[in-house]
């Protein structure tokens, strides 16, 4: 027998150690899940309806030992100050202030590459993040129309965000395609296959075996990548969260 009991969208259960758990009704999910938020700190259960609450709880309850351990993985995140040393595209960049109200830009270094930016304190987070957020649009523009011209498919709005815990998502009836500006950060072929994932979409808007056999045929077998964005997504969420000033 189903449980009853009343559970509400935006309700929060405790978990151990002070966490929550907290109940959401997404009529666009196909199905019951569990995702971490990493910037509120709490797991949320997801459900299609109200009426379905019940089992995301029961789901959560059994995931427990796994919803622990990665919220007490959650990182802290690194600020984005003077010193700093950021993932990026695989490997890692050392940001560095200049005097003065200077944009930020990219400096290739014999040893390895360098984010310089004027700005002090909140200011210089703006700037590297607006250098970040291009350096991203252009790497994702280029292998998003490499994946379209693959499937024969038609241009689509390309549009850059920043979501709490999402890659990117496509709404095929308006042929637009949203990414995070952070999988700038993960190697390149990860930020390939995300527009791989993205640009199939378009072909299956669901994630079917024919949907996936779509991906196998623009980036290969997609499994590695997508372990690496379970393995390393949370920390690339939690980077900049946080600010430098009190
Ligand atoms: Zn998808």
């Amino acid at each position: 027998m189903k449980s009853s009991l009343p559970y509400r969208t935006g309700e929060r259960l405790p978990l151990e150690g002070g966490h929550a758990l907290r109940l959401s009704v997404n009529p666009r999910a196909r199905r019951i899940s569990i995702r971490i938020d990493t910037r509120a700190g709490e797991a949320v259960a997801v459900a299609p309806s109200e009426r379905r609450l019940g089992d995301a709880v029961a789901f959560a309850r059994s995931r427990t030992d796994w919803i622990m351990e990665r919220l007490s993985a959650r990182p802290d995140g690194t600020v984005l100050e003077p010193g700093a040393v950021l993932p990026f595209r695989g490997a890692s960049v050392r940001l560095e202030a200049v005097p003065g109200a200077a944009s930020a830009r990219l400096i290739e270094g014999a040893d390895g590459p360098r984010i310089v930016s004027g700005g002090e304190g909140q200011a210089f987070a703006r700037r590297v993040t607006n250098l970040l957020r291009r350096t991203a649009r252009a790497a994702l523009e280029a292998r998003t129309s490499i994946h379209l011209r693959a499937l024969g498919q038609g241009p689509v709005t390309v549009t850059i965000n920043d979501p709490a815990s999402r890659w990117g998502s496509c709404t095929p009836r308006s042929r637009s395609i949203r990414y995070s500006w952070r999988v700038i950060m993960a190697p390149p072929a990860v930020l390939d296959y995300l527009a791989a994932h993205e640009v199939a979409h378009l072909v299956h808007a669901d994630h079917s075996p024919s949907y996936w056999s779509v991906v196998r045929r623009l980036v290969g077998d997609p499994t590695p990548f997508r372990a690496w964005l379970r393995e390393h997504g949370a920390a690339l969420h939690a980077i900049g969260r946080r600010t430098g000033e009190p």
